[in-house]
């Protein structure tokens, strides 16, 4: 349970994405502890601003399935309470994926029976179905496919405008470009964090840093093991396949998925070969591999032209799933961060969650596949898969 501060603020969340937001916004509505949540640049405009939305209850690992199926309900409530059901549109559309080898499509059959025993909707489909149903996919190297009509994508950016709205309406402080330079910490306990524009003290401090959940870590002396990799997208010119609304559609082998995005297609290649680092911006490289893939799996699509491209990074753990919690060495410290490529979808939950942790002291939810203490034990673990 969280000590009152008499001076300063109660809890300090260190970055501005979605689930520093996330989190600011559910202890904001159940307590009145004072609130401060540190961007050092501006709100959004990291992974959360530049992913691609998706929001799917296709998982492998049961926890991964509750904390999307608990988002969902989230940002519905979200979307009627704060949003004025115009802020944003969830187009529940349905994630479909594409499997090639019989060794992987036994897994998914696995993983359907998992899904289904959650009830999350997800359908298996034949070669022939998917082919009726999308005939401008290519299906005849296919073993099948699975798709859920639950699943779907919205706009992360205006997500996180309306939770930065529902945190200022509850008088969270919200400090843009005040980079977290520094934490204090004295006899194992959080003290403070010190910025360029002074020293703020708290008696819980939360690292929400996103890929940069590492390097934050590090300020009060901790090692986590989460780094940065870049995933790049790209989006066609107005351009359409025939036939509307179109899945999110995951070709799971080769590492594409593709999206209407606008009047075109928002195309991404999750690249196997990218290594770690901040690194930013497109490589042409990558575009033709996916030119290259693309076409073999939608042939018309070699009557689109490319508008832009961007990239952003995914914050990953060794086991592609996120640390969520407490971290033993220094008290007062906590970590929501290494989600791995799923975060924008799991942020409401982790958000809703570890707040009801942070001021009751218990959650209704099983933490313990996320606790940070799974790296100091074991020696492997299972991935999750890796894709949006
Ligand atoms: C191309 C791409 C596609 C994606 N697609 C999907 C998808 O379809 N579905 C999905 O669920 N997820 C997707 N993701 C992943 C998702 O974007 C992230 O998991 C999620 O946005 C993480 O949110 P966050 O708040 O942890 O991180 P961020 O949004 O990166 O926020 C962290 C913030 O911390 C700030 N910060 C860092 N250091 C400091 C410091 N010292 N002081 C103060 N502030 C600091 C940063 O400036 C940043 O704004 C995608 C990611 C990418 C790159």
């Amino acid at each position: 349970m969280i000590r009152k501060q008499d001076e300063g603020f109660d809890i300090i969340i260190i970055g501005g994405g979605i689930v520093g937001l996330s989190l600011a916004y559910y202890l904001a509505a159940k307590s009145d502890l004072r609130l401060a949540l540190l961007e050092k640049d501006l709100l959004a405009q990291a992974s959360t601003g530049l992913s691609v939305g998706g929001i799917r209850q296709q998982f492998s690992h049961p926890a991964n399935i509750r904390l999307s199926q608990h988002s969902l309900h989230l940002l519905n409530i979200l979307r009627y309470q704060l949003g004025n059901q115009e802020s944003f549109l969830i187009h529940q559309v349905g994630y479909l994926f594409l499997v090639q080898s019989d060794n992987v499509w036994s897994t998914f059959l696995e993983n359907v029976a998992l899904q289904q025993n959650l009830q999350v909707p997800v359908e298996v489909l034949s070669p022939a179905q998917i082919k009726k149903q999308w005939p401008f996919l290519r299906t005849d190297d296919l073993a099948g496919g699975t798709f859920c009509s639950a699943d779907g994508y919205t706009d992360p950016y205006q997500v996180a405008m309306v939770y930065a709205r529902g945190c200022r309406q509850q008088k969270v402080v919200i400090l843009e470009q005040t980079p977290v330079e520094k934490i204090e910490v004295e006899a194992q306990r959080v003290q403070a964090v010190i910025t360029p524009q002074g020293r703020l003290s708290a008696s819980l401090v939360i690292n929400a840093a996103g890929a940069w959940a590492g390097e934050v870590a590090a300020l009060a002396g901790i090692k986590l093991p989460i780094t940065p990799l870049r995933r790049q997208v790209f989006v066609t010119h107005p351009f359409r396949l025939g036939q509307q609304p179109l899945p999110l559609i995951i070709d799971f082998e080769n590492h594409f998925y593709f999206r209407e995005e606008g009047l075109g297609y928002l195309l991404g290649l999750s690249d196997p070969a990218e290594s770690p680092g901040f690194k930013s911006g497109i490589e042409l490289s990558l575009l033709e591999r996916l030119t290259e893939i693309a076409t073999h799996r939608v042939p018309t699509l070699a009557q689109a032209s490319i508008a832009r491209g961007w990239s952003g990074l995914y914050a990953m753990t060794p086991d592609e799933n996120p640390i969520l919690g407490p971290l033993p060495e220094v008290e007062g410290f906590w970590v929501a961060s290494g989600f791995s490529g799923h975060g924008f979808q799991h942020a409401p939950a982790v958000g809703d969650i570890l707040s009801d942790l942070i001021l009751y002291g218990e959650t209704n939810f099983d933490l313990g596949p996320y606790r940070y203490q799974r790296f100091q034990n074991s020696t492997s673990s299972k991935g999750e898969e890796r894709t949006v």
